[in-house]
């Protein structure tokens, strides 16, 4: 009988595999569409998502070995919310000090410090950001220097640059405005003479940059939200805006940069290292690039070990689960476990296994050494 049943089912598959495999017998024709393999129609590669048989050790980490500073973090009503309830959370996950880059200037900045004195001291640093609005101004420089003095004399501890300088942000006639542009330089060299660094977000995933097809490791995330490919006949390319941006970084030697998202060379970690050894005023952190560590743990292990004075702990956003995933990575020797977004990542994460003195480093001691006005008595003392 069970025999007979394994004949059947034998027979049953050959007919549908030699109807599926014959699309030129079909009346059709040979167009594209016929020659497409059959599972084509079957499933979507985005509902595609197996659960993994593999047994191995696992250690879920939910909160960090050591105190960490998270230096790349954006909230935006920090004027007016519960800054308490929001310290709750950061406990719980060991986060000693957040860094919102997202604290606008003038009296939004101001507020937003005096809700951090009256709620929460100590446990938040404010960066500053500007405004280029009217950038061919004639005044517009000095205007926008002294509006960042008064901002730091307010408590802004760093000035926070986004992707949109050297992308989208153009002058009244529509030019796009260069990140090197020397209307900007008096702004560096401020930064440089207050002391506080400057955490520029400069580009995107040179995936951005390429055609949207099978080939793309950013496709999904294309898909979601089109506006996020950078077409070249409306863009810069990927080499022109980051070669602009390490322009910034050689003309300010006494200015510090902070590299948001390893400088979108996660997957070239090589390269990366170049340009830290290029520049000693640069700085990188981790926000949003998880996946690219988490997908050559020996290599980036390597890399966390060589540049260990020079990476910073950062996140991005705000989803207090999805740090579990990055002290994982960062912490342990686990393999093949989830990462939480799958446009950013078509694999799997293996643990680094970074050593206590490296971790220490990338959690808060590089931040304490980069970013003043941080209570070093959240931190263990050696
Ligand atoms: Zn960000």
């Amino acid at each position: 009988m069970r025999l007979s049943l394994y004949l059947l089912s034998g027979i049953l598959l050959t007919i549908i595999t030699i109807s599926c495999s014959s699309p030129k017998n079909t009346l059709s024709g040979s167009s594209d569409k016929d020659s497409r393999p059959a599972y084509a129609d079957e499933m979507s590669i985005v509902d595609y998502d197996p659960i993994s048989t593999l047994v191995v050790p696992e250690h879920k980490v939910t909160k960090a070995k050591f105190p960490f500073v998270d230096v790349h973090n954006h909230q935006w009503r920090m004027a007016t919310q519960d800054l308490g309830d929001m310290a709750q959370e950061m406990d719980a996950l060991n986060m000693a000090v957040l860094v919102n880059l997202s604290g606008g200037s003038g009296d939004e900045l101001k507020a937003a410090v005096t809700n951090i004195r009256n709620q929460a001291p100590g446990r938040f640093i404010v960066f500053a950001n500007i405004d280029f609005d009217g950038i061919d101004e004639p005044d517009w420089t000095k205007r926008t220097v002294s509006q960042l003095e008064q901002d730091y004399n307010n408590g802004a501890r760093g000035l926070k640059i986004y992707k949109n300088l050297g992308l989208t942000i153009t002058d009244s006639e529509g030019r796009r405005v260069h990140v090197d542009d020397p209307r900007l330089d008096p702004i560096w060299e401020k930064c440089g003479e207050l002391d506080i660094p400057v955490l520029i977000h400069t580009g995107e995933p040179a995936a951005f940059w390429e055609p949207v097809d099978k080939h793309n490791e950013r496709w999904l995330e294309m898909k979601q939200f089109p506006e996020r490919h950078r077409d070249p006949k409306r863009y810069p390319s990927w080499e022109k805006v980051m070669s602009e941006q390490w322009n910034v970084f050689r003309k300010h030697p006494s200015t510090t940069f902070i590299n948001a998202h390893l400088g979108w060379m996660g997957n070239d970690l090589a390269r990366l290292g170049k340009l830290l050894d290029t520049f000693p005023n640069v700085y990188t952190e981790i926000a949003a690039v998880l996946a690219e560590l988490g997908r050559q743990p020996r290599f980036a292990k390597k890399f966390f070990i060589e540049y260990q004075d020079r990476i910073m702990f950062g996140k991005d956003t705000w989803y207090p689960d999805e740090y579990h995933v990055y002290f994982r990575v960062l912490e342990t020797k686990d393999e093949y476990f989830d990462y939480y977004r799958k446009r950013h990542a078509f694999w799997k994460m293996y643990g680094l296994g970074l050593p206590d003195d490296v971790l220490k480093k990338l959690y808060y001691k590089n931040a304490l050494k980069v970013i003043p006005g941080i209570d070093p008595s959240h931190f263990p003392v050696e």
